[in-house]
């Protein structure tokens, strides 16, 4: 196997992590066809090298050198497989940019995923962590997902039902690099309903009738939204929220209510409220803290910052300090939500 001659030594990750941390891969590969993955796991066990894959890099905290391989994931490619009355199905290459398929599609006049517009990343992450922003999760559209089991050392397609999707969390989530996603296989029905029940989508549709809003019309209210409350990591080093948003018991919700009346809740299901994380870090007064070379954004408390010249650990020491208050003042365990690679 020839495989040596595309590796690249001491490859610099500082572009291809939404934190800007400094980072340097011992050795790095492009990923632009299925079958390298396979090709290159292989490299990796008969060389006993560890190995990370990263995709747009805006969910993970990466230490300052990584070791071994680190996969590239630039598989490219939208394809239409089948379509009629009904829907549409997609097969998305792993690398394409989740926006840039958000357009896409709108542009296809295949709607549906327009509540998901501006999240960055990449298409063969978005099943890892199961993406999900203003009422929809990817999870509804996913048909299946075509991976490499490391473990088996064979290719897999797992249809939705054994992705075992959840609030920010998935089979593949659960098994780290277990599973190495080359497509993502996505089935968009063409009878659409907008979905504007979360909150700011409800103010910004305030009066409207349903009829009157189309996707696009929802797509650009997403990005206007979502550029109003977060950080541009282009400007500013992050990766969205740091931390889940905690789901807890009715009946702790209610015990919560009575010491802190203005504590902000989502129902869940029956049994079930989702506190938002963000009010709790605020009400601990950490919005807008610096310390060192990292911080808490001053509008949205659940985004953790890099100012620049920081790194992994200093980040996580905060995270630690706030995990620690809201433990201490809440009884609540904030867990957290990019994945942290080890050195
Ligand atoms: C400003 C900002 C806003 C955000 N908003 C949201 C939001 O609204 N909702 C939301 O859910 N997330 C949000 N995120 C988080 C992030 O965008 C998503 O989790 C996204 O799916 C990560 O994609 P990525 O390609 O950057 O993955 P990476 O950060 O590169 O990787 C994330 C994890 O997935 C693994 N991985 C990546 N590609 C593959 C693959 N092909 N096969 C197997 N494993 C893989 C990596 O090993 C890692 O464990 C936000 C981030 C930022 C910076």
């Amino acid at each position: 196997m020839n495989l040596p001659s595309n590796l690249l030594p001491a490859y610099s990750l500082s572009q291809r992590n939404t934190l800007g941390f400094e980072v340097e891969a011992e050795f790095a590969i492009h990923i632009t066809e299925a079958k390298q993955i396979a090709e290159t796991l292989v490299y990796a066990k008969d060389h006993n090298m560890p190995y990370q894959v990263l995709g747009g890099g805006s969910n993970v905290v990466l230490p300052s050198a990584l070791p071994g391989l680190t996969l590239l994931m630039d598989i490219a490619g939208i394809e239409i497989v089948s379509e009629d009355a009904n829907g549409v199905s997609l097969k998305v290459g792993a690398g394409v940019s989740w926006h840039s398929l958000v357009i896409w599609t709108l542009e296809h006049s295949y709607p549906g995923l327009e509540n998901l517009a501006l999240i960055p990343g990449t298409v063969g992450a978005a099943p890892i962590q199961n993406i999900g922003a203003y009422g929809v999760e990817i999870n509804d559209y996913i048909n299946s997902v075509e991976a490499f089991d490391s473990q088996a050392m064979q290719w897999i397609t797992l249809d939705r039902a054994h992705c075992q999707f959840s609030y920010r969390h998935s089979l593949f989530k659960a098994n780290p690099l277990r599973y190495i996603i080359s497509a993502v296989n996505l089935y968009l029905p063409k009878q659409w309903q907008p979905r504007i029940s979360y909150v700011d989508l409800q103010h910004f549709f305030a009066g409207k009738e349903n009829d009157s809003i189309t996707p696009l019309a929802i797509f650009e209210a997403v990005c206007e939204i979502r550029t109003q409350k977060l950080p541009d990591p282009k400007q500013i080093g992050n990766v969205g929220s740091f931390f889940q948003n905690p789901i807890v018991e009715n009946s702790m919700l209610a015990k919560l209510k009575q010491r802190h009346p203005a504590i902000v809740a989502y129902p869940e299901d029956t049994n079930h409220s989702k506190l938002a994380a963000g009010w709790l870090i605020d009400h601990c007064g950490f919005k807008g803290l610096r310390t060192g070379n990292v911080g808490v954004h001053d509008k949205q408390a659940l985004v953790l910052i890099h100012h620049g010249g920081g790194n992994a650990n200093e980040l996580l020491q905060l995270a630690e300090r706030i995990q620690k208050t809201i433990s201490e003042q809440f009884e609540i365990d904030l867990q957290v939500e990019p994945i942290i690679f080890n050195a």
